[in-house]
């Protein structure tokens, strides 16, 4: 009779879901270089995703190559280089930015970018010279995956959701974004209907650089506003 939750999550696993099982038998098999601990049995999220997606499984209540293409899309086809294409398009033209800016969902559909993000808006905040742009999610992690792919850990934590809306500046200087006093800072707080895109400022003497080129300087943290985009790419 299990007592622990391992135990437990362990004898779901082995009642519901053989496939997983043995797939989690032969990664504890291999062949290690060097003599290295690791677990006999997998972290307890890990356990915990195993038994849930074999007992959906084993219900016939999802399919399992359904979601091993959701996991790949997510893992490899979804990322910030999505909005990082948006964001160089709207640098090199005007009137693109313009309609980037007031209707983002169509704007985004002229480059061939879908948007799905809780049934509503993608609202797109441009910074400049004196407004710099925060996004941030108090109640929870809603966060525009389909144009930057899944929230970094520091967005969902508790730290960051609450300290943002106290203190944006402070938080900014943890990142290593020092703002003049002249910069006004506007925080955004996302929901589950509304989220937010950061239009950094291009960075300047980029004028020789294709519209590729500039997308690869645009990163994650400088779309979400901890972060400005630097000429190298390394985001300040
Ligand atoms: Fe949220």
């Amino acid at each position: 009779m299990p007592t622990t939750r391992r135990e437990i999550l362990g004898a779901v696993l082995t009642t519901a879901g053989a496939a997983a099982a043995s797939e989690l038998a032969s990664a504890e098999e291999h062949d290690h270089p060097d003599d290295h601990d690791h677990q006999a049995v997998p972290s307890d999220p890990t356990l915990r995703v195993k038994a849930l997606e074999s007992l959906l499984v084993a219900k016939g209540l999802v399919d399992r190559a359904t979601l091993d293409a959701l996991v790949d899309t997510f893992e490899h086809k979804i990322g910030p280089h999505i909005g990082a294409r948006a964001v160089a398009h709207a640098w090199v033209d005007a009137a693109y930015k313009q309609r980037l800016v007031t209707n983002p969902v169509a704007a985004l559909a002229e480059l061939g970018i879908g948007y799905a993000g809780g049934g509503g808006p993608v609202v797109v905040v441009e910074n400049t010279a004196k407004v710099h742009n925060l996004v941030t999610c108090t109640l929870c992690s809603c966060y525009p995956s389909s144009l930057l792919g899944l929230p970094p850990l520091w967005y969902k934590s508790a730290a960051y959701r609450s300290r943002s809306v106290i203190d944006p500046r402070g938080v900014l200087r943890e990142f290593g974004l020092e703002l003049p006093d002249d910069v006004e800072v506007r925080v955004w707080d996302s929901t589950a209907q509304t989220r937010y895109l950061v239009l950094p400022e291009r960075p300047a003497a980029t004028q020789a650089m294709s519209e590729a080129e500039l997308a690869a300087l645009v990163t994650r943290d400088a779309m979400v506003g901890v972060a400005r985009v630097t000429p190298k790419g390394a985001s300040r």
